[in-house]
C-alpha cells in the first residue's frame, strides 16, 4: 500500500508492512448533494427489493425522510424503522431494548438495511446486518465518530460495552450539506475523536516496541497526514465551514478504514478510549449524562497526552514495582456487577510478563507519535472542552476511571506501563490537578 485507502475500496492488497489488508466497503460518496445518487449507486452494487431504513426522530428529519422518499420513488420498497430511546437514558443506546426494536422490524423481511444516523444507529445496523447476513448501506447524519466503515459494533450488554465483530456497510453516503447542519457538539465530538489517534498510536507503538505487535507504518503515515489536514481546518469547525466539515468527514472515514484494514480498533483506540468508555459506563450506571463519545475521548486524550509528556521527560527506573497496586478483590469492589465482563482481560492485565525495557528506543518511537500535534491546542482551536469537569464529570469519578479503565481490555497501554513502573498514581495526581 502507498496509495490513499479511499482508492482501494472493495479490494485486498499487500502492504509494505508485510500484511495483506482488505477493505470491504465498496463505495464511499463524500460531497454536497451525494444523497441524490443513492438509488443509482445502490442498484449498481446489486441492492434491490425491500429496504429497512433505520432512523430516530432527529435523523428522520436530518436525512431519513429524504432517503425514504428517494428510495420509494426509485423502485425500492421501504420499511420505515423509527427507533425510540429508553426514557432512562438521554440518548438511544445500543442496548437489548434497541436491538429488540430492530428485531421487530425484521419481521417485514427486508432485502437490505439502511442506517440513517451516526454512532448508535450505524452500530446497531452494522451489528444486525452482520448477524442476519443482510447487506447494508449507511447514510451519515453527523461527522461525530470514526465508526462508519469500521469492522466493530460496540453494543451495551447488561450495562457493559462489548465490541462485536461486524461487517462494514457496502456503501457510505456522506452528504456534506446534511453533515454541516448537524448539531455543533456532534461535529466537535468527531473532531475530538480524531485527536485521540495521537495517543492511540503512541500506545500501539508501546506494544510494538515491547511486545513485537504488528504495526503498519504506512497506515500511520496516512493517519498523520489526515491529522495535519484536520489541524489546518481546526478554526473552521465552529463556523461549520464547508471545507472544514469535508476534511473532518474524510478524516473520520480514513480512520474507520484504518481499523478495517488492520481488522480491529488498534490504530484508533488506546488508553484515551478506555478512559472514555469507562466513564460512559459509570455515567449510565449512576444516571449521569455521559456526554458524547468523541468529547469524552478528547478530554481523555489531554490526560493521556500529559502522561506521555511526563513519561518522555522523566528518568524512570527499570525494575518496576514489586507488588501490584491492584488485585482481584479491588477490581471486584470497583466494578461491582460489571466484574464478570472484565474478569478475563483483567486477569491478563494482572499477569503481564514485562520485558527488559530499552527506554531510549521506546521513548524515541513514542515521541514520533506524540510530537505530531498538541491535542490540547487542537481542541481549543476548535472550541472543544479539554477537561472532563467541563463535560460535567465529577473529579473523583474521572480519577477512578483513569486508574481502572486499563482493565476493560487486554490491550496494553501507557496506563499499564506506568503502573508497572510504579508511577501511575503519582503521574495521574499531577496530570489531574493541572
Ligand atoms: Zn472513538
Ligand atoms: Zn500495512
Amino acid at each position: 500500500m502507498g496509495k490513499d485507502p479511499l482508492a482501494l475500496l472493495g479490494t485486498a492488497f499487500s502492504c509494505s508492512c508485510g500484511k495483506t489488508h482488505r477493505i470491504r466497503t465498496k463505495r464511499i460518496l463524500v460531497g454536497k448533494g451525494v444523497i441524490a445518487h443513492m438509488p443509482k449507486v445502490l442498484r449498481e452494487l446489486g441492492f434491490c427489493g425491500k429496504a429497512l431504513v433505520l432512523f430516530d426522530d432527529a435523523t428522520y428529519e436530518a436525512a431519513g425522510k429524504a432517503v425514504c422518499d428517494l428510495l420509494s420513488r426509485n423502485g425500492f420498497a421501504v420499511i420505515p424503522g423509527l427507533l425510540q430511546k429508553q426514557e432512562r437514558f438521554p440518548f438511544l443506546e445500543p442496548d437489548e431494548e434497541a436491538r429488540s426494536q430492530v428485531g421487530e422490524f425484521l419481521f417485514h423481511r427486508p432485502d437490505f438495511l439502511v442506517a440513517v444516523g451516526s454512532g448508535v444507529i450505524n452500530d446497531l445496523t452494522k451489528f444486525i446486518a452482520h448477524r442476519t447476513g443482510l447487506p447494508y448501506a449507511a447514510v451519515a447524519t453527523a461527522p461525530s465518530m470514526d465508526g462508519y466503515v469500521s469492522p466493530g459494533a460496540p453494543m451495551l450488554v447488561g450495562g457493559y460495552k462489548v465490541t462485536y465483530d461486524a461487517t462494514p456497510p457496502v456503501a457510505l453516503f456522506a452528504d456534506i450539506e446534511i453533515l454541516c447542519a448537524a448539531p455543533l457538539s456532534l461535529i466537535q465530538a468527531g473532531f475530538a475523536d480524531l485527536v485521540g489517534k495521537i495517543t492511540a498510536n503512541a500506545d500501539w507503538t508501546i506494544r510494538r516496541v515491547l511486545f513485537g505487535e504488528d504495526f503498519c507504518d504506512v497506515l500511520w503515515e496516512h493517519t498523520a497526514s489526515f491529522l495535519r489536514a484536520l489541524s489546518a481546518h481546526a478554526e473552521g469547525i465552529q463556523q461549520r465551514d464547508e471545507q472544514a466539515i469535508t476534511v473532518l468527514t474524510q478524516a473520520l472515514i480514513q480512520s474507520g478504514l484504518g481499523m478495517e484494514m488492520i481488522g480491529d480498533s488498534r490504530p484508533a483506540s488506546g488508553g484515551e478510549h478506555l478512559i472514555a468508555h469507562h466513564l460512559e459506563m459509570m455515567a449510565l450506571h449512576r444516571g449521569i449524562h455521559p456526554s458524547f463519545h468523541g468529547l469524552r475521548v478528547g478530554a481523555a486524550t489531554c490526560i493521556v497526552w500529559n502522561l506521555f509528556q511526563r513519561f518522555l521527560t522523566e528518568e524512570l527506573p527499570q525494575g518496576g514495582r514489586l507488588k501490584s497496586t491492584v488485585d482481584q478483590e479491588t477490581l471486584k469492589v470497583h466494578f461491582g456487577p460489571l466484574f464478570p465482563f472484565i474478569e478475563k482481560p483483567a486477569q491478563k492485565k494482572l499477569n503481564i510478563l514485562w520485558p527488559e525495557i530499552d527506554f531510549s528506543t521506546l521513548k524515541q518511537a513514542v515521541e514520533e507519535k506524540i510530537a505530531l500535534l498538541n491535542p490540547l491546542r487542537l481542541l481549543r482551536r476548535a472550541g472543544i472542552p479539554t477537561s472532563f469537569e467541563a463535560l460535567g464529570f465529577p473529579p473523583t469519578m474521572v480519577r477512578e476511571a483513569c486508574l481502572f479503565a486499563r482493565f476493560l481490555r487486554d490491550r496494553v497501554t501507557l496506563l499499564d506501563l506506568l503502573d508497572h513502573l510504579g508511577v501511575l498514581q503519582e503521574f495521574l495526581n499531577a496530570a489531574l490537578s493541572e
